[in-house]
């Protein structure tokens, strides 16, 4: 169930709901409402909740509304909101801002796909900015770049860190392309978010709840992009997109990027069709990842071009200047002539619906 709240509420009609909240829930902590597009909202787990405490709760003053919501996933539910989210990406730090999401729901049709390329890693400066002036050339609209990253080996490279933001912000500077990068900790959230225009969340810590919280609490409003654990359920997944809504902030965006299963002939199992799924259980943008769903360049393009007609918002691909000698990913990252055919495309399957 979610319970909106009046905007007009007073303190004390206010602290009688939380009151009775605390008892018919039997939470003993304090319950802090969300905002949401300038309304305050509360969800809870309904099944606590029977009859007579709905009618208990609909007597309050503060309450405006119960939306029953039977999902365990609340907020980013389309029962609670119907109309898919456009997600502004890099109005903060001075690139030049793009929309994802709503293509859904656009009556024309007219919302393009967002690109977002770039290499695996930062690995330094040349190939940085090399890599930024072409995926700007090839028609991407944000730059990707691990500065640290989550390597299954500790004896592989982990990336440049806190200098690895640094270039990214130079790369932002010079091409205007707002960036995105993963964030592993909750301690480094902040400092993140000041370098980066999306927080990546990766495949292995989309069940990291301190990470979720972090980026939830503390990342000014900073879209998210949380990638799907490679062994996690639809609702799993939303639940680890809940965690970071309820904690305050709204703007996520779900990126597919396979699961895995018995067959190693590509690197993961690419779940295309989770893609209209979720467009009909919740209102987040939804981006596929070939890069990592299939592990091989050759695969990227065929399925690039399936992602967006399966509806996808937008794709995040590995490019790297050259793929032969890239310090991580090299045999699923595309050329830079790759990546200029797959814009044209993405578009050109967008506008065919
Ligand atoms: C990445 O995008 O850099 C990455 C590590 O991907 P994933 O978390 O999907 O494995
Ligand atoms: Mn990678």
């Amino acid at each position: 169930m979610i319970i909106t709240i009046r905007n007009s509420a007073s303190s004390d009609e206010r602290a009688q709901l939380m009151a009775l909240l605390c008892r018919l829930t039997g939470n003993s902590r304090p319950i802090t409402p969300t905002r949401i597009e300038g309304s305050e909202v509360i969800a809870l787990d309904g099944s606590q909740l029977d009859e007579q405490a709905g009618s208990l709760l609909r007597q309050q003053g503060a309450v405006e509304r119960l939306i029953p919501v039977k999902t365990p996933y609340k907020l980013v539910s389309r029962v609670f909101k119907p109309q898919a989210s456009r997600v502004v990406v890099g109005n903060a730090l001075g690139g030049t801002p793009v929309t994802i999401g709503g293509s859904v729901d656009a009556v024309d049709n007219v919302v393009s796909p967002i690109v977002i390329a770039g290499p695996c890693a930062v690995e330094n400066r040349e190939q940085l900015l090399n890599t930024a002036r072409a995926v700007k050339v090839a028609g991407a609209q944000v730059l990707r770049g691990g500065a640290f990253k989550p390597r299954t080996s500790p004896y592989q490279f982990q990336g440049l860190g806190i200098e690895g933001l640094h270039l990214l912000a130079e790369a932002r500077e010079m091409t205007g392309l707002p960036v995105i990068t993963e964030v592993m900790e909750p301690g480094l959230v902040e400092t993140v978010a000041q370098y980066a225009d999306i927080l990546q969340i990766g495949s292995r810590n989309m069940q990291n709840f301190p990470l979720l919280l972090a980026v939830g609490r503390n990342s000014p409003g900073r879209p998210v992009m949380l990638k799907r654990g490679f062994a996690a359920t639809i609702d799993e997944w939303l639940l680890a997109a809940e965690y970071i809504v309820a904690a305050g902030n709204p703007n996520v965006i779900l990126c597919e990027r396979g699961i895995r299963s018995f067959d190693l002939s590509t690197r993961n199992v690419l779940d295309l069709a989770c893609v209209p799924l979720l467009h009909e259980l919740t209102h987040l943008p939804v981006i596929v990842d070939p890069s990592h769903a299939t592990g091989r360049r050759e695969l990227v393009p065929p399925m690039s071009r399936a992602a967006i007609a399966a509806g996808a918002e937008g794709l995040i691909l590995e490019v790297h200047p050259e793929p032969g000698s890239a310090l991580c990913d090299g045999r699923q990252s595309i050329t830079v002539e790759q990546l200029q055919s797959i814009v044209r495309e993405a578009h050109m399957v967008a506008s065919s619906f």
